[in-house]
């Protein structure tokens, strides 16, 4: 039989009403013939409630036990959902991440996924059950419990439709697709049939946060069909497919945007070789992922320096950049949180010029200041002041013509 396995986020499975309905959807998809591996999210708000618990104890932590903690919040959902299809009447069995051998690495907060054994779970499907798999989570070789990044249901669900070669993965959640641009930000923002995972993959980790990146990262390299569909509304929903599947190659496919990173300079360096390591080796000792980086030409043997970094590690990369620029006889350090990097997104920029010169025009247009720009293959990114989000999301939204034609 096609087995199918199914996500449903955190919405989805919000209140006991909501989880009735998603037992119901279920039951639908085994009536026609589907074996069904369900994949869900903590109820809305849980994960972060137990973060909040957390950080009342100590405002720092991480590591095994908050692992041990943020890993309830899944297992009530598994539960209740087995309760709700048992119930009705459908044979279902829940399964922690342990139970189900979702082994990872041992990177406590951040795990990654190795390896799944799925002799359990295709034994209960040949005897006719539903299975049901908390997400977000798995067990490390020595049996200690982890978790998989916030967002991690996604990549949970991925790759078990790979360990289990299911014919498809459904990722069920609050909008009915991936969008052209998040579409709490562009009301009028376009649903797309078709995506490819490779601009998929740019979207997410540019800061479109309906798929958890490694989860698409993980569809890509196994090619599991994945859907991105609403839990409330029916429809075909947004496919993630190899690029040649999609027939009708727009020039840009999305817009995606990140407000968590934040800008650092460094100004008055001197101009001279080891420079950039010697301002960035601390950075990295220091495990602080940058992004973005920015150095100007050289004037009067000088030259600055500008780099982009998670919110979170700013005042640290701060810190670490002042201890630096003092040994380097830097002129100056600043930085500045309230920035946002705004993105597009399309493989149609391989064979496309003047996308960028486009891109600058209108954010000129609606009268924003560029900070930092930066290209790749089928991607760019500038940084603008925060307070521009809307106006320039909405505004590139227009200008490349991405918006849907039947809403206003
Ligand atoms: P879940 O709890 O189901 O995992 P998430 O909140 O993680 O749901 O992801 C769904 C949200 O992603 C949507 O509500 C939407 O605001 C946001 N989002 C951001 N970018 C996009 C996009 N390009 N298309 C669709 N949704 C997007
Ligand atoms: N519950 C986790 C979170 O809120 C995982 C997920 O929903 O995918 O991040
Ligand atoms: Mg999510």
């Amino acid at each position: 039989m096609a087995l199918i396995v199914q996500k449903f986020g955190g919405t989805s499975v919000g209140t006991v009403e909501r989880i009735q309905h998603v037992a119901d959807k279920v039951i639908d998809y085994r009536r026609n013939g589907h074996d069904v591996v369900v994949v869900v999210s903590a109820m809305s708000g849980e994960t972060d409630r137990l973060l909040g618990l957390a950080r009342e104890i100590n405002p720092g932590i991480d590591g095994r036990e908050l692992d041990v903690l943020l890993s309830t919040g899944e297992q009530v959902t598994i539960a209740l959902l087995a309760m709700a299809l048992n119930n009705k009447g459908c044979l279902a069995r829940s399964y922690t991440g342990a139970q189900v051998q979702i082994l990872t690495d041992s990177a406590h907060n951040k795990a990654r996924i190795r390896d799944i054994d799925g002799a359990r779970i295709r034994r209960d499907l040949a005897d006719g059950y539903a299975i049901v798999v908390a997400g977000f989570q798995g067990v490390d070789e020595h049996g200690n419990i982890t978790t998989l990044g916030r967002g991690g249901s996604d990549t949970t669900a991925v790759a078990l439709a790979a360990a289990l070669k299911a014919q498809e993965c459904q990722i069920y959640t609050d909008v009915d697709g991936v969008y052209t641009t998040d579409p709490r930000v562009v009301p009028n923002a376009r649903r797309l049939s078709r995506i490819t995972f490779e601009e998929m993959l740019e979207m997410a980790s540019l800061g479109s946060k309906v798929l958890q990146i490694r989860s698409v990262e993980f569809a890509g390299k196994y090619n599991v069909p994945l859907r991105v569909l609403s839990s409330f509304k029916e429809g075909e929903g947004t496919l993630i497919t190899l690029e040649e599947n999609v027939m009708e190659q727009a020039l840009i496919s999305g817009i995606a945007f990140n407000q968590n990173e934040a800008q650092l300079t460094v100004l008055g360096v001197p101009d001279q070789p080891g420079v950039a390591y010697q301002i960035l080796g601390p950075i990295a000792d220091a495990n602080i992922e940058v992004d973005m980086i920015v150095q100007n030409i050289g004037a009067d043997g000088t030259t600055d320096f500008t780099f982009t970094v998670h919110r979170n590690d700013y005042d640290k990369a701060l810190g670490l950049l002042q201890l630096q620029a003092d040994k380097l006889g830097a002129r100056q350090v600043s930085g500045d949180k309230k920035i946002v990097k705004i993105s597009l997104v399309g493989v149609g920029m391989r064979s496309h010029a003047g996308i960028a010169s486009q891109m600058f025009k209108t954010l000129a247009s609606v009268g924003i200041n560029i900070r930092m720009i930066s290209t790749s293959e089928i991607k760019i990114s500038v940084v603008v002041d925060e307070k521009y989000l809307e106006l320039g999301v909405r505004a590139l939204h227009d200008a490349f013509g991405l918006e849907n034609p039947t809403v206003d």
